[in-house]
């Protein structure tokens, strides 16, 4: 179904991730027009919201803010969730995308290395892309580009 991406956004941070917000403030920024419809699977685009956002917080100090940004650009709606963590060493970012592979610096934070496969599988489900930039001890930035949905791709 055709899904407001701003109202969604807004719905998911507000209604908690409730763990989540408690450790880290989460500052959503929906820039101009503040509708941004995406043809998308509500549960999938759930998943991939909170998934990058539970580790744009357990990757970070407490109390330290996450950014969650939604920009149209062209055809697409740009999501970008920016934390200022423990960043990503450079020998492992060719390898995010790959099942069960875990940084060296995640020290005894839990987790599978499964979260992000599952996320790109979604988006890529979607039409859409994920890429990921971080520096190691700044921050992590992880944006996922989705399609807009255009009203006349559905009257034919
Ligand atoms: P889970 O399957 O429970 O999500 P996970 O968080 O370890 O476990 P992924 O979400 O797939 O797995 O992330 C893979 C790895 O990428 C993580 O183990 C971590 O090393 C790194 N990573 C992902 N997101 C961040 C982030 N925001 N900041 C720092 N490192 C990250
Ligand atoms: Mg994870």
């Amino acid at each position: 179904v055709p899904i407001d991406l701003a109202a969604f956004a807004a719905v998911l941070v507000d209604e908690g991730l409730s763990a989540t917000r408690q450790r880290c403030p989460i500052r959503l920024e929906i820039t101009n027009p503040p509708t941004h419809q995406a043809m998308a699977d509500p549960a999938l685009l759930r998943h991939i919201f909170s998934n990058l956002i539970s580790n744009a917080v357990k990757y970070s100090p407490e109390g330290s803010p996450i950014d969650f940004i939604l920009t149209p650009q062209g055809d697409d709606v740009v999501c970008v969730i920016r934390d200022r963590g423990i960043g990503i060493p450079e020998k492992d970012r060719a390898h995010l995308f790959e099942a069960f592979h875990r940084a060296g610096n995640v020290g005894q934070r839990n987790g599978t290395g499964l979260g992000l496969v599952i996320c790109k599988r979604c988006v890529e489900l979607h039409g859409g892309s994920i890429h990921i930039e971080s520096e190691e001890q700044e921050g992590t930035a992880v944006t996922v580009t989705l399609p807009l949905f255009k009203k006349t791709e559905a009257t034919d």
